[in-house]
């Protein structure tokens, strides 16, 4: 099991009447409990602040104040914190409103209620339950933290690769189209075939490193919302950036106006270029017709790139969003199977999801919700 420092094993007593403090600090130190008295709320918010496994509460001492206090500070907890906290209640009518302010306690976070008088039996089981899902917390937020780690470090080794990969593969390229024509000659038919499939490699390589690389950028987004961007005006620029690929499939693109979200202008671009680009490779025999679609859905905009093309069947409209997953060979179609794991990338930093519903044979619709 986990544990950070000794702050965090701490049972925090709040109990500023009558004996209850001294009598608890003296059952948890028989128990070998290391438990810490604060004098009022501000105090224990402090503490709380600092580390500690669970707190007891005397319901005398949570007026209003000190529940909203002590609300904002459970409903600020990171996500692997659920810190557990014990009220000590008592029995009568003058009671009665405390205790109904404890009761709202419960609606925000791990609260159990103890009715005094107790046992010291009683109450070091209460804490020992509290301490053991408190371990289980600093358990969670040590594998996250590894998971955070090793994350970082995987995307800086995929972004450092794919970076330094770059150069000695455009020499690769660059000298293999050098030697095809200036030597050309002096080479024979089986030399020339072996010279084109490493052309071929090196000029596949380079796209995919080039894809890699954007996939890995895509990831460092700021933590904020951006300002909103006209989605309209960024689809305009991702169709001029497709204009050659549309002219020569003579595909057809239409759309209504479209709004403003709160994405990055680059995003943006990449998801149009990304779903537009794919819409008119997948084609079918007929004329590519896309359009592109936005329907408000509470706070997010659901955006929608339909097209007429080969489909995609049910099975596989899922994996298709992972990196490197493709359902084509080269000699069908071209391709990295970068381009969706990007769009999947960009929207999950916006909290957004991206899926697509097609009929084989008829075509695709691919949504992504943005952030309005
Ligand atoms: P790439 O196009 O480079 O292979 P993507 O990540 O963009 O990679 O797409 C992954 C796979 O999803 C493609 O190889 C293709 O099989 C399928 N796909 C993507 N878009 C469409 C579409 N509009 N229609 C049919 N299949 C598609």
């Amino acid at each position: 099991m986990y544990r950070k420092n000794d702050l965090e094993m701490r049972v925090l007593v709040l109990a500023p009447t009558g004996r209850d403090a001294v009598l608890l600090q003296q059952t948890f130190s028989a128990a070998n409990l290391q438990s810490q008295i604060c004098e009022h709320i501000p105090a224990l918010l402090e503490e709380l602040s600092t580390g500690a496994a669970t707190a007891l509460i005397a319901q005398e001492a949570l007026s209003p104040e000190s529940v909203s206090g002590l609300g904002n500070w459970l409903t600020s907890q990171p996500t692997w914190s659920d810190i557990p906290f014990i009220v000590l209640t008592s029995k009568g009518r003058s009671n009665r409103t405390t205790f109904h302010k404890a009761r709202e306690l419960q609606a925000l976070g791990n609260v159990t209620f103890l009715e005094r008088p107790f046992r010291p039996e009683t109450i070091e089981a209460g804490v020992r339950a509290a301490l053991r899902a408190r371990m289980r917390q600093y358990e969670i937020r040590r594998r996250q933290e590894t998971l955070t780690r090793a994350n970082l470090d995987l995307e800086q080794f995929a972004y450092t690769a794919s970076h330094d990969l770059q150069e000695p593969i455009r020499n690769m390229a660059i000298y293999s189209t050098l030697i095809s024509r200036e030597y050309a000659d002096r080479l024979d038919e089986q030399g020339l075939t072996y010279l084109q499939f490493v052309s071929e490699g090196a000029h596949r390589m380079e796209s995919l490193v080039a894809g890699l690389l954007e996939y890995t950028k895509a990831a460092t987004i700021v933590d904020e919302l951006p300002e909103p961007v006209n989605a309209g005006k960024q689809l305009r620029l991702a169709l001029l950036n497709l204009a050659e690929v549309i002219r020569e499939n003579e595909a057809d693109v239409v759309y209504c106006p479209l709004p403003d979200v709160r994405v990055r202008e680059l995003h943006l671009q990449q998801l149009f270029q990304n779903l537009i680009g794919n819409a008119i490779k997948y084609r079918s025999a007929e004329k590519p017709h896309i359009s592109i679609t936005a329907e408000r859905e509470g706070t997010r905009w659901r955006l929608g790139v339909h097209d007429n093309g080969i489909g995609i069947q049910a099975e596989y409209t899922t994996r298709i969003f992972g990196l490197f997953k493709r359902l084509h060979g080269h000699d069908e179609y071209s391709g990295t199977g970068i381009g969706l794991a990007i769009c999947q990338r960009i929207v999950d930093r916006y909290m957004g999801r991206i899926w697509v519903e097609s009929v084989p044979g008829k075509g695709s619709s691919f949504f992504l919700t943005l952030p309005a």
